[in-house]
């Protein structure tokens, strides 16, 4: 059954590269029925930022992209920007943990300035690398995530998590920093969550859920907000890494098949975004009501 034409379809968590597929890709998600995409940043260079210079270069790349989406594909694309929690590995390594540590409060302070000129919706990816670190860039990496929340807050925008997956506890902890800085708990997103938990045990987090068939299954009828991404890699070298662009559209109109109506895709395209940025996505010119 046709979905309807006044439902945006969203894809919650993805990037493109100028030198990957690109606009390509935006227009691959078009025609499998999206509507609206959250652009992450993502580092362009062969090694990471080292600069702020380096950064705001990169997050322009980033509002290009969303820009020539918006125009060549007609796909709606909001910006998300932050310096990704892995830089630090680099950074620690290539500038001493103390400067690594300014350039990312820097950098955030920039991403928080763009939020704040509505150049970016969000602060993303921020947290902490999903793999074992040297311990000073662990250090570093949960005083940058507690300086990312502070600007979340006062930026008025949602703080997207990169971490390893979290269990109830995991969950717990973020909810308890968040508390701390004051960043309401459902501004918090937690980015590439790969299987369901019970509402009740995320601690008020809210799940960014990888599009994966029996995920989205298990979790249509909760009460949100939660989301749906791929986490699109754009990475002509890492081909099939995560979920196509195109999978979000296609799993909406399983859900609509499965439940007999569009009513459950409510949830992660539109009341979730209202509840978690605060405002309703735009109405698609090509479609919308
Ligand atoms: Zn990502």
């Amino acid at each position: 059954m046709p979905l309807p034409p006044d439902l945006p379809v969203i894809d919650h968590h993805c990037h493109l590269s100028p030198s990957g597929e690109g606009v390509r890709a935006a227009a691959r998600f078009r025609a499998a029925g999206g509507t609206h995409l959250f652009l992450a940043t993502q580092n362009y260079d062969p090694h990471p930022p080292r600069t702020l210079e380096d950064y705001r270069r990169q997050f322009e790349t980033t509002e290009r992209l969303a820009q020539r989406v918006r125009a060549e594909t007609g796909v709606i694309a909001y910006v998300v920007i932050a310096p990704y929690p892995v830089d630090l590995v680099d950074g620690v390594a290539a500038l001493g943990r103390q400067r690594a540590l300014e350039l990312h409060q820097e950098a955030l302070d920039l991403a928080g300035a763009w939020v704040r000129e509505k150049r970016a919706v969000a602060l993303g990816e921020v947290g902490w690398p999903h793999f074992p670190v040297p311990e000073e860039v662990s250090e570093a990496a949960v005083e940058v995530f507690r300086h990312a929340l502070a600007v979340a807050r006062e930026s008025d925008c949602p703080a997207v998590v990169h971490s390893a997956d979290l269990d109830a506890e995991g969950y717990r902890r973020l909810a308890a920093e968040a508390d701390q800085a004051r960043l309401p708990r459902h501004r918090v997103v937690k980015h590439y969550a790969r299987s369901r938990f019970d509402p009740a045990a995320m601690s008020g987090i809210v799940p960014s859920y990888v599009a994966r068939r029996e995920l989205v299954r298990e979790v249509t009828a909760d009460p949100g907000p939660w989301f749906l991404e791929t986490d699109f890699l754009d990475d002509p070298r890492r081909p099939g890494a995560v979920l196509d662009l195109a999978t979000v559209p296609r799993r909406a109109l399983a859900i609509a098949e499965a439940t007999g109506g569009s009513e459950r895709l409510w949830v992660p395209f539109v009341e979730s975004v209202e509840r978690v940025y605060g405002w309703r996505p735009a109405p698609d010119p090509a479609r919308g009501p």
